[in-house]
């Protein structure tokens, strides 16, 4: 099925970005699934709080792989920067009336470029217009080649509490293919420095499917960085991005591609490897063990409220601020210093701003609650849809249940969910579980406060 066919813009929009609980014994409302039911004509209260992104734009080389938003330049005005970063996370915060931030994430491009009062500035920037709860979980994102041990222990002293660094690989020549500015040295001894300063509270991001990487490769380098790691790792499969150096060389035929046998092969080893050392998968691409699950990224899985700050950022929240009570997926100005002169003349750098209808935003509760080991509980699906329930959706005859009758899926007292086996074909299961959903949906007789679409970006 094309992806066209099911795929919303908010949805694709999530997806290229990136990302209530509910209890066993809740009534299922019952319901068919061919039944039309009408939608809510007024949307859920938005919650008091939200999860902060900060996109700091700069890198100081490209990696051979990467499509994110980065710019190198030449010189940065890191002053104009923040006090831009900060101008903008006071003017979101306000728009969306939050009270409380429960988790900051500060990503890039490469925010260990940074300073560390640069960071520290945005952080008092945000405890001086909402709560910052002491303890609040603060991820900086952290490259090899900008993170020695003076630095790191400076981003603590500003706040930080959780580092990911971008490992990606133990294995030099697999750096080198990725373009990567540091070695593999450089890269455990980052991870040594910071487990040191950020004990049970380090992330290591590591690739798999490098053209040429065999399963062996792949195995023993990931029981390496297993040898190494703290209690979070990341894996990335490597995808080819049209402009890459390494898009073009894989497509010119200079360099081989894995076969998809190879990466499910790989996917699947690497997951037994991580559960038998004990870790949770409780994510598609993600694993922790005693506890150290990342609270910014369950934010997005969630389809909780989060604030986009920075070029090129992506929020979903509620601007209550102007009267609205409609969730919206907004997204900055791409280019930095575009972004800078639009935050220094009227507060932000808002370049799009599209309202949720009810059911994109049930849409991105499926497709982003469905990539963890929890699902989607029926409190959550409540939240967004009270009058069609998970049950009406997906236990009647339908793909759904099929699906589940085939082992792939489980709709129980706890919500739906991906079994074991389920969790690692999720993209395979999506179009028909969406296809299902968009049947049972109806249009109001009179749509008058969930109109999806594109808005000005003002104020
Ligand atoms: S450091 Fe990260 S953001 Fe920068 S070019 Fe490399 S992969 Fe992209």
């Amino acid at each position: 099925m094309a992806a066209a066919r099911w795929r919303s813009a908010a949805v694709a929009a999530i997806a290229a970005a990136g990302p209530g609980g509910g209890g066993p014994g809740r009534a299922l409302r019952s319901g068919s699934a061919s039944e039309p039911v009408p939608m809510p004509l007024s949307g859920p209260v938005a919650p008091a709080t939200a999860a902060l992104y900060v996109h700091w734009p700069y890198c100081r080389k490209r990696c051979f792989y990467c499509s994110f938003n980065k710019y190198v330049v030449p010189a940065v005005d890191e002053a104009a920067m923040g006090a831009c970063l900060v101008h903008e996370a006071r003017t979101l915060l306000r728009l969306s009336q939050v009270q409380s931030v429960t988790s900051v994430f500060f990503g890039g491009g490469t925010p260990s470029l940074a300073s560390p009062r640069t960071i520290a500035a945005v952080l008092e920037g945000v405890a001086g217009a909402v709560h910052l709860p002491a303890g609040t979980e603060i991820t900086l994102e952290a490259n090899p080649s900008s993170s020695d041990t003076q630095h790191l222990a400076d981003f603590k002293a500003a706040g930080v509490n959780r580092l990911s660094i971008g490992v990606q690989s133990l294995n030099d020549a697999e750096l080198r293919l990725l373009g990567r500015e540091h070695t593999a040295a450089e890269a455990r001894s980052t991870v040594e420095v910071a487990r040191r300063l950020f004990p049970g509270r380090t992330s290591l991001d590591l690739i798999f499917g490098l053209p040429g990487q065999s399963q062996e490769a792949w195995t023993r380098g990931l029981e390496e960085a297993l040898g190494l790691s703290d209690d979070h790792i990341s894996l990335y499969q490597l995808t080819l991005e049209r402009g890459t150096l390494l898009a073009a060389q894989v497509w010119g035929g200079a360099l081989p591609t894995p076969t998809q046998d190879l990466l499910a092969d790989m996917y699947q080893a690497a997951r037994a490897v991580l559960v038998a050392a004990g870790f949770r998968h409780y994510e598609v691409s993600n694993f922790a063990r005693k506890g150290a699950l990342s609270t910014h990224n369950l934010s997005y899985w969630r389809a909780e409220q989060y604030i986009g700050v920075g070029p090129g950022a992506h929020g979903r929240f509620v601007p209550q601020g102007e009267g609205s009570c409609c969730r919206e997926a907004r997204v900055q100005t791409l280019e930095p210093d575009a972004w800078m002169q639009e935050v220094q003349s009227r507060g932000h750098g808002t370049r799009r701003r599209v309202v949720l209808s009810p059911l994109e935003q049930l849409e991105e509760v499926l497709v982003l609650g469905l990539r963890t080991d929890e699902g989607i509980t029926h409190a959550r699906w409540q939240h967004v849809s009270p009058h069609l329930s998970l049950e009406a959706v997906f236990g009647a005859p339908g793909e759904a249940k099929a699906l589940q009758q085939q082992g792939w899926l489980v709709l129980d007292s706890n919500g739906l969910r991906c079994t074991w086996e389920g969790l690692a074909v999720l993209d395979s299961l999506l179009p028909d579980l969406l296809c299902q959903l968009q049947r049972c949906w109806a249009p109001p007789a009179t749509p008058v406060h969930h109109t999806s679409g594109t808005v000005a970006a003002g104020p």
